[in-house]
């Protein structure tokens, strides 16, 4: 924790100076030096004829002009000096706190330490960072690491206009989303999805909202757009739609639509929630995990790395104390598994995965898990491997079974 906060307190020095440097830019103040110089010369050139000499007013104001320039300009050396002085000591920072932090006994052999898991790593980051919408990076990555993203083309386009819409719905433009969900309809509606209606839902309260003119004519604007866009919706968002023309109405009574029922419509949540639907729909549409696998991992890690950290401090002092023969407690020595449980909560749980229990092998699609009349399951080649023509024994009750009382399982 102590590192946490000695790394942080690098991080603030640093991102202060870089506001300082923000605030008056560099470029800025050579640009004005830049511009009071210009002045002066086309003063003196319209004022003064070639042969006339200068009075000491004149130089005394072009002396000024030039000595603030090259004040500026050495000053800017300076100023880059400290930054960096500031950008190496966070690095020394980190260093000095972390890079000798460990899990001790508890981890494997070096990982990433052959050329395969050093590609699948890049490639890995590289589509985090595509995701997230930072596609000249990735390029870069790639390019540099001469290594390829592995995303087929098709994702990495959807990516790109995923990004796009994203953003544009983070400054509240709902234009490329109804263009994308207008191309993507069939597919969207296949899905069951609902973020056609929910973004038109959005615009009808904006258009509300920020109507101009006159109440009446905000009323009329909607009852425009209500009878355009919402009849197809109307089977499936009948209860909606209702909430909306009563929306409506309210919008133009005194006590206004904050004190309605029908406040949450305006709520900005309503924005995060349409933002995480639209995430969700195009990661379904083109079959990827809604949560990026690397941030994923990232934020198991962080859950797991304590608890690890924990156990593996334990550990290393129950054998400093077995050495020392201060009593023989178990000391692990499992390679397979860790010694300690890691309960990492219901966001990292995800598809269940049947395990054979005869064969000890991951289910498959062409090796599916079979329940058998008796209640037990097991793989279907384990039941192949059983069986005495069609019949065979439940390798657990005895019972006797028959190939055809099998049934596959699906999770
Ligand atoms: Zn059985």
């Amino acid at each position: 924790m102590e590192g946490s906060r000695a790394v942080e307190r690098a991080l603030n020095n640093l991102t202060c100076g870089l506001q300082d440097v923000r605030d008056v830019s560099a470029d800025e103040e050579l640009k004005h030096h830049q511009f009071v110089l210009t002045e002066i010369l086309t003063n003196l050139l319209e004022r003064k004829s070639d042969d006339e000499e200068l009075d000491e007013d004149e130089i005394q104001t072009i002396y000024d002009a030039v000595k603030g320039a090259m004040k500026s300009a050495s000053d800017l050396p300076v100023k880059h000096r400290q930054k960096h002085l500031q950008v190496s000591k966070v690095g020394k920072a980190i260093d000095k706190n972390f890079c000798h932090v460990g899990v001790g006994p508890l981890s494997q052999q070096p990982v990433f330490k052959s050329g395969a898991d050093k590609e699948a790593m890049t490639q890995v980051i590289s589509q985090h960072l595509y995701r997230e919408g930072m596609p000249q990076v990735g390029d870069k990555l790639c390019q540099e690491s001469g290594v390829t993203s592995g995303l087929d083309p098709k994702i990495l386009d959807a990516f790109k206009k995923m990004n796009v819409v994203l953003e544009a719905l983070k400054s509240r433009n709902l234009e490329p989303a109804l263009k994308w969900v207008d191309e993507n309809r069939e597919t969207l509606l296949g899905q069951g999805s609902t973020l056609e209606f929910q973004l038109y839902r959005l615009a009808f309260v904006c258009l509300i909202k920020n109507g101009n003119g006159t109440e009446t004519d905000v009323v009329t604007a909607g009852m425009q757009f209500s009878r355009r866009h919402f009849p197809r919706f109307a089977k499936r968002h009948e209860k909606e739609i209702q909430k909306l023309m009563g929306a409506l109405l309210l919008c133009t009574s005194a006590g206004g639509i904050q004190s309605s029922p029908y406040a949450y419509l305006f709520h900005d949540q309503m924005w995060d929630d349409v933002i995480n639907l639209f995430n969700r729909d195009v990661c379904n549409l083109i079959g990827v995990s809604i949560e990026s696998p690397l941030q994923t991992c990232c934020s198991a890690g962080c859950v797991a790395f304590p608890i690890l950290l924990e156990a593996s401090h334990a550990m290393t002092l129950a054998r400093q104390g077995q050495s020392q023969g201060e009593g023989g407690r178990a000391v692990w020595h499992g390679r397979n598994e860790l010694p300690v449980e890691l309960n990492l909560g219901k966001e990292f749980h995800f598809h269940s995965i049947f395990s054979c229990p005869i064969l000890r092998q991951q289910g498959s699609e062409s090796n599916p898990p079979m329940r058998l009349n008796c209640g037990h399951v097991i793989s279907r080649d384990a039941v192949h491997k059983l069986m005495n023509g069609p019949r065979f024994r439940c390798p657990y009750c005895t019972g006797a079974q028959h190939l055809l009382h099998a049934k596959q399982i699906n999770f």
